[in-house]
């Protein structure tokens, strides 16, 4: 059996019937989409639209959802009510990231992920 390296179509040299170099950048490739996939797949799931938004994001708005469905208070994360609208509810995020809910008496409906500049802009006389 010749252990002499050869040279493949791809121009990589190495031994056997296949560039490993290829296969395993394939492999990379093949992983790498997977994982994105199913990172966008779990939008599916969420009640309101986060794809724009940052992962850490999307991840605690999802944590913080989650725990108002299970009955967390708003208030267990330091949320608002804001003046101008009692029923809309603002619960930071991140430092510049608010979840804005609204107040359906029982329940907090999530509406939108909002930045901390969108936030303001829609803040009438703020
Ligand atoms: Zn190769």
């Amino acid at each position: 059996m010749s252990r002499r390296k050869k040279k493949f179509s791809c121009g990589h040299r190495g031994y056997g019937q296949i560039c490993h170099r290829c296969q395993q950048e394939q492999v990379d490739r093949t992983n790498k989409k997977q994982r994105k996939d199913s990172w966008e797949e779990t939008f599916e799931r969420d009640r309101i639209d986060l794809r724009t938004l940052p992962k850490n994001v999307v991840i605690k708005a999802r944590n913080i959802i989650q725990d108002l469905e299970t009955k967390k208070s708003y208030l267990d994360f330091r949320g608002k009510r804001l003046r101008h609208d009692r029923f809309a509810i603002s619960i930071p995020v991140t430092r510049k990231y608010r979840l804005l809910c609204r107040d359906r008496g029982s329940f907090l409906v999530p509406e939108a992920v909002v930045s901390h500049e969108d936030y303001n802009v829609c803040k009438p006389g703020g």
